[in-house]
């Protein structure tokens, strides 16, 4: 079993053993997955640029975490395969930001001139 794989057993195993799966629609999973972005995004919330190395990072670790079980959990409902689905994502974005036009650029690719 590859690591994705074994990621997503581990939390699918997790949740048949407490009947979780009945409250774990597609729009939970979502939203608690916006949710514990929120979650990491506040670690960081009124740090300015020095002090962005105070922040816990465990708190960090756990938080991420949570982001991604919630993002595998919501792969999962889906049948999706996460590998594949990011390998497909990142074949759009290498065309929609081409090495060329992007290096060095923060700049969307519908702003591009
Ligand atoms: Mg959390």
């Amino acid at each position: 079993m590859n690591d994705i794989k074994s990621i997503t057993k581990t939390l699918t195993d997790f949740i048949a053993a407490r009947n979780w799966d009945q409250f774990h629609n597609p729009k939970d999973l979502s939203l608690a997955l916006s949710i514990e972005a929120a979650e990491l995004n506040e670690l960081f919330l009124w740090k300015n640029q020095k002090e962005l190395h105070t922040v816990n990072e465990e708190r960090i670790r756990e938080e991420l975490a949570d982001v991604f079980a919630y993002a595998f959990m919501l792969a999962a409902k889906y049948k999706f395969d996460v590998k594949e689905i990011i390998m497909e994502k990142m074949e759009k974005n290498g065309k929609k930001y081409p090495v060329e036009k992007s290096k060095n650029l923060a700049k969307k690719y519908t702003d591009f001139e």
